[in-house]
């Protein structure tokens, strides 16, 4: 297949300073909590978007120096001349994979805590380090030599990026982190020398860096420049016209300019809190400033937005780091002609929960994200079949259609049973929900997939047991069947189940994902009590608020859906739930539940409180939905005659998680069929080991 004519223009080279990519689809920089400690992961990964098609992949921030040092979070490092050889073999990765390579010089500022090399932080004026923590070593007021070392710094890492390998070398000053960005803004820069005051003298260090660079290496590399056009903070932070002013100062001297906004949680929005290319309004007047290309993002899916974008004059880079993610060959298969291929992003951000967690990444759509160099995953290709024994998948959810599709792809003959009449299995109740229905594209991704494959076969209603699994004689058969919510209080911080008397209602998650409500004529009030974290107990609260219930959320932390800090989405979470009119109770823990009383003790004092309500929905735990695997262990003195050898339950059948847990789960199974077993001792993966310098 060949692309679609309309599609060309995206496959256009573009000149960037002395460097031309080779068509518009730029990886911009994205973190991926692999860093410094997993340099070969990460160089892997970065080759496969590269081989995917992408004509420029970026690396994560890259400290220029320890006082730039983000610790706990783990980013990439050119501190020295001794780390350039890490930075090269991401460099020559992506080379390989035939893009340009970008790398994202950063000097943190009043952003780094330093907590490795506790050397004090450096702002425009004495300020509290501002990071995700809130860090007991404040900034220092940058004097003249502090201004002056750092311009040498940022220097020094750009000659070593070029040494390194890397086309294109960015000043960052984006996303409300970094010493430049705190200088241009009026918020922070108090000072009353030729740094601070007019938004001129402000402008000054980004310029001064920006001619650095370019002096130090312009002639053989581009220089990016990084910005936030708005900080969707009014009058407080930046505004978009501010911005536009300050690339007008400073407009030709970079080669190419990368917008976003800020802070991270507005540029990364999930999903549920923004569109695809809620950024445009932010980012469309740049190119009337400047003659040199412009990258932005948006979590551009659609190739046709994307030939928008460049037509209408926005963009001339469509940049990515999630789409990327979700499916590093995106633009190979719009050259391809494949767009039914393409994974798109779900917008869900539990790639951004490896970077916040200093874990490697990984994603709900692309289970080998973060696996390519130390599982060997690949997202496109997979091994052969290793052997003729056909497989029967039980369950068709996010694990079971994972599992079968790998399986397809690999040559096996496969059985999907799913006891439903459609597939999706969780994905299909919980799109369902208040600002989740992107997710649905897990489901639809797989099953367009698996529809293709001659070799899988699947049967609807067919809610399989332990005789009919035996009858059928599969030789190999997976257990993706799911789990179920617990509704007894049992959970995080209580082992026991709650107490219920005097005809208190109980109102479970389960009923509520199959879409029963209770009765408005009965159930007026409503508490959900969430000792989960995660977002079932915030977009149930929503749910039953749209619903016209008066709804309390109960929370054993100090917030609502605390774990969501970890996807960006913790802010907009509890905005959400307080301009839904739900009432946040923090610090509370569940002990009973007698009539319309629930009763609650303060996690600090023990002391007790009463809410009154009609109802309580308890969102605590899941528990696997095993019976049937286990019915089917119990015999196993039957599976030698019936053909039966190998049995494994995967997924939340196994160990209730994420999507991406079952995803993940589905792959490994699909991935390991056959493969020669570990060795004793012998680790699944490969890690990358610190070489030890002489004592
Ligand atoms: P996971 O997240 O692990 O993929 P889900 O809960 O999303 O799990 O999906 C489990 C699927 O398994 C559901 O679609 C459910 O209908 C199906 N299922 C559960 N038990 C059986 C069974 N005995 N036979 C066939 N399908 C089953
Ligand atoms: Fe998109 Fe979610 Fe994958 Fe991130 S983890 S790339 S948001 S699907």
């Amino acid at each position: 297949m060949t692309r679609d004519a309309r599609y060309d223009v995206l496959f256009e080279p573009v000149t960037i300073g002395p460097k031309v990519a080779k068509n518009r689809f730029y990886q911009v920089p994205h973190c991926n909590g692999m860093g410094y400690r997993d340099v070969s992961a990460g160089a892997e990964m970065r080759r496969v978007k590269a081989e995917g098609g992408w004509g420029v992949v970026c690396t994560e921030q890259i400290e220029v120096h320890p006082t730039s040092d983000i610790t706990p979070y783990v980013e990439l490092r050119l501190w020295h001349d001794d780390d350039i050889p890490a930075l090269a073999r991401i460099a020559d990765k992506i080379h390989e994979g035939g893009a340009l390579a970008g790398a994202e010089l950063a000097h943190n500022g009043a952003n780094s805590p330093n907590l490795y090399s506790r050397m004090p932080p450096i702002g425009p004026a004495h300020m509290p380090v501002i990071t995700f923590t809130p860090e007991q070593q404040q900034a220092r007021r940058a004097g003249k030599k502090d201004i002056a070392d750092l311009r040498r710094w940022h220097r020094d890492a750009a000659i070593r990026a070029k040494r390194a390998g890397y086309d294109i070398v960015y000043v960052y000053a984006a996303h409300g982190l970094g010493f430049i960005h705190y200088f241009l803004s009026r918020e922070y820069n108090d000072r009353n020398d030729e740094y601070g005051g007019s938004l001129e003298n402000r402008c000054r260090i980004l310029r001064e860096v920006l001619e650095d660079t370019k002096d130090a290496v312009g002639a053989d590399c581009a220089i990016a420049c990084r910005v936030s056009m708005d900080e969707l903070r009014g009058k407080a932070g930046f505004e978009r016209e501010e911005m536009e002013e300050i690339i007008s100062l400073v407009a030709e001297i970079p080669d190419l300019w990368d917008v976003t906004i800020s802070g991270w949680h507005n540029d990364s929005r999930t999903s549920r809190f923004a569109e695809e290319g809620h950024e445009e309004p932010y980012i469309a007047n740049v190119k009337k400033l400047t003659t040199k290309p412009v990258v932005g993002v948006g979590r551009y899916t659609s190739p046709d937005r994307m030939v928008s974008l460049v037509q209408k004059g926005v963009l001339d880079f469509i940049g990515a780091a999630r789409p990327s993610i979700a499916d590093p060959f995106l633009p190979k298969k719009i050259e391809e002609g494949r767009l039914e291929d393409i994974r798109e992003c779900i917008g869900c951000n539990i790639c951004v929960s490896g970077d916040i967690t200093s874990s490697p990444i990984k994603c709900t759509q692309n289970p080998a994200m973060g696996e390519e160099w130390r599982r060997g995953w690949h997202p496109e290709r997979h091994r052969a079949a290793g052997s003729d024994k056909s497989v029967l998948v039980v369950g068709a959810g996010p694990a079971g259609l994972e599992a079968t599709q790998t399986l397809g792809k690999r040559g096996y003959s496969v059985i999907l049973a799913e006891a439903g009449t459609e597939l999706g299995g969780r994905v299909v109740r919980e799109s369902k929900l208040p600002g989740l229905s992107a997710w649905i594209r897990v489901r639809d991704w797989r099953e367009q997939q698996i529809r293709q494959m001659t070799n899988v076969e699947i049967y609807f209603d067919s809610a399989l047991d332990a005789d009919s699994i035996l009858e059928f004689g599969f030789p190999r058969v997976a257990f993706a069947t799911g789990s179920r919510w617990r509704d007894d209080g049992v959970g995080r911080g209580s082992r026991a189940p709650m107490e219920v008397t005097d005809g208190g209602r109980v109102v479970g998650v389960e009923a509520l994902l199959r879409g029963e409500l209770p009765s408005r004529d009965e159930v007026k009030s409503v508490v959900v009590w969430d000792s989960d974290h995660y977002y079932m107990g915030g977009v149930l609260a929503e749910l039953l608020a749209e619903a016209g219930f008066s709804v309390t959320y109960v929370t054993s932390e100090t917030s609502a859906s605390v774990w969501m800090r970890n996807t960006l989405e913790h802010a907009f979470v509890q905005a959400s739930l307080l301009n839904k009119g739900v009432e946040i109770r923090a610090g509370l823990s569940l002990v009973s539940l007698a009539g319309g009383a629930v009763k609650f003790a303060c996690v600090y004092t023990g002391r007790e409180h009463v809410l009154e309500a009609d109802a309580l929905v308890p969102v605590t735990m899941r528990l696997p939905e095993d019976a049937v695997y286990r019915a089917l262990l119990e015999r196993r003195g039957e599976w030698a005659d019936k053909g039966v050898e190998d049995v494994v339950v995967i997924g939340d059948a196994f160990a209730p998680g994420t999507i991406a847990h079952a995803v993940h789960a589905g792959r490994l199974y699909g991935e390991d069929m056959d493969a020669a077993p570990l060795s004793e001792g012998e680790l699944p993966f490969r890690m990358e080991r610190a070489a030890l310098t002489s004592a």
